[in-house]
């Protein structure tokens, strides 16, 4: 069986046992074993901080950028062997898999575009300079700078290259080293990416260390100057920010966690629309893609109640095209989930939302015998705002509930708050009254909106996939984090300070300079 290795100090070490198991997810059987046993992650995140941390500060944000291409060049010329991986160890469906690795490879490529436009300096100003006091000469100017302490990335299970890379892309772009430790049960793709930067070459010294085993005492480790970026459940995020390191060294903490992301059809748009068809294309996708374990993915669909049996029969209609089976097959559409643990938490939270919720689609859906396959299904629950469970616990699989309601933009301004802080919600609606309204209502409570509308329904990448170029992340029970979103991602990696000094020291040491 293959062993997943650790790689620290720029060397490969294979941990002792006691091992992870890792499975296939469609044959159940044993792929891979992992283990950080032996590894010495205090000196891991020494040497990251000392050498990795000095070989970023010696870059520009132009060559950090050349290095991210070349790390995005690396992925995607490895494109297939990693959807090979990709199928075997998370059960992804070829599209499933393509999704994660092209949005790792894409990831870094825009941020290796916006390294070169960010050019030859390694620091950034932050605004103009301010007058402080009645004289001209004493200014005030705010300044970032890298952090020089190493960023240390714990991952999710569902995205391993995906997730990886966006936050590798942003930590290095901003000058710091990063620690990165995937999700023990789907390791093998994070592992095998690593390993080819590493034969290619693409990394220098210190720059990227891989965590490949549970956490163990890893946060033990900490100090002032690193920062911890997670992405899981909100458990665990809650213990990450409870760490006794994270709070004694004052670390700051990044979380992305669950999140019951909502659609939104509202009252004026017309069954059999361009707005309708497009709102129930987003839903049916986000069921089922990567077999709904997504972050984003829709779980709560707010309706207007006269549109109630229009809905069902257009989604079920949809959701009936699906193929559910062997991740191996080209028309196979939702394959199994990721882990046994996923499939038995998902079969407990359909057997909690069945309690209160109707079955409106997926009854006869069957599902193959072997793999952790779980049957899409479609709810409905009445309530509205007051309806239990769907508002408050995530279904991380290929189930959404439909929630009726008036449809006024105050009842759905309520529901949207109910679900206590989400990644993305997405609204549908040609009513520029009910649209602004509601946005202004519902943005507090989540980190992206997207609007859908006759305009724009042939043309949208749909509210599940991530972009770079805009922040991910989402308040209350999503984490209260923030990632991406162009130069802001960097943020978190730097350190703003104050300056006060010589107006004219400053303008020739620290000339503004303009992002393109
Ligand atoms: P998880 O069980 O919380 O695990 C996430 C990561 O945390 C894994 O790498 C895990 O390592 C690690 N971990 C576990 N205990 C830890 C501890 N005490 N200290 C430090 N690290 C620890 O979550 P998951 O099951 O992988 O992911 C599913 C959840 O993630 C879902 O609820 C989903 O909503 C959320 N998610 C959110 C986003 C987002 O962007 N907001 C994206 C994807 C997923 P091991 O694997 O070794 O246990």
């Amino acid at each position: 069986m293959r062993t997943l290795r650790n790689y620290v100090q720029d060397q490969w070490i294979e941990g002792t046992a006691p091992f992870a198991t890792l499975h296939n997810a469609f044959t159940e059987e044993s792929c891979a074993q992992a283990s950080v046993n032996g590894v010495d992650v205090s000196a891991a995140m020494a040497h990251a901080r000392k050498v990795g941390g000095s070989s970023l500060r010696n870059m520009s944000f132009a060559e950090r950028g050349a290095m991210l291409k070349r790390m995005s060049e690396v992925i995607h010329g490895a494109r297939d062997e990693l959807i090979a991986l990709a199928q075997e160890n998370s059960g992804n469906t070829r599209g499933d898999a393509k999704f994660d690795i092209d949005g790792a490879s894409g990831t870094l490529a825009y941020y290796a575009s916006l390294g070169r436009k960010m050019g030859d300096n390694n620091w950034k100003l932050d605004g103009e300079q301010l007058r402080i006091t009645r004289s001209a000469r004493f200014v005030g100017q705010h300044i970032w700078v890298a952090r020089r302490g190493v960023a240390v990335h714990i991952n999710a299970f569902n995205f391993p290259a995906w997730n990886m890379c966006e936050k590798l892309a942003c930590a290095l772009l901003a000058g710091m080293p990063v620690y990165t430790k995937p999700a023990t049960a789907t390791a093998i793709v994070s592992e095998r990416i690593v390993a080819l930067w590493v034969e290619a070459n693409v990394v220098p010294a210190g720059v990227v260390s891989l965590h490949c085993g549970s956490a163990g005492s890893m946060l033990d480790h900490v100090r002032s100057q690193d920062c911890v970026v997670f992405t899981g459940s909100g458990d665990t995020g809650r213990l990450i920010r409870a760490h006794e390191a994270v709070i004694a060294h004052n670390v700051p903490v990044n979380i992305e966690a669950d999140s019951l992301n909502v659609a939104v059809l509202a009252p004026d748009v017309k069954p059999d629309s361009d707005t309708f068809w497009m709102f129930i294309s987003d839903v049916a996708r986000d069921m089922t893609q990567k077999a709904g374990q997504k972050c984003t993915a829709i779980r709560r669909i707010i309706i207007p109640e006269s549109a109630t049996e229009a809905v069902v029969e257009a989604l079920a209609d949809r959701l009936d095209q699906q193929i559910l089976g062997s991740p191996y097959e080209r028309p196979t559409t939702v394959g199994p989930l990721a882990t046994a643990s996923q499939k038995r938490d998902i079969q407990a939270g359909i057997a909690a939302l069945s309690e209160h919720a109707k079955q409106v689609w997926g009854q006869n859906v069957q599902v193959p015998d072997t793999g952790y396959f779980v049957a899409p299904g479609l709810y409905l629950v009445q309530g509205g705002v007051d309806a239990p469970f769907v508002h408050e616990h995530e279904v991380f699989g290929p189930i959404a509930t439909i929630v009726p309601c008036s449809g006024t933009a105050e009842d759905v301004i309520d529901i949207v708050a109910a679900g206590g802080g989400g990644l993305v919600a997405s609204m549908y609606t040609n009513d520029r009254t009910w649209g602004r309204e509601v946005i202004l209502g519902i943005a507090p409570w989540n980190g992206r909106i997207h609007w859908g509308s006759k305009k724009v329904h042939d043309q949208s990448s749909g509210p599940g996939t991530v972009l770079p170029t805009l922040v991910h992340g989402g308040p209350g029970k999503a984490g209260g984090g923030e990632e991406l979103g162009g130069e802001r991602g960097l943020n978190f990696y730097w350190q703003r300070t104050a300056l006060q000094g010589d107006r004219a020291l400053f303008d020739k040491l620290f000339p503004s300079e303009k992002v393109e």
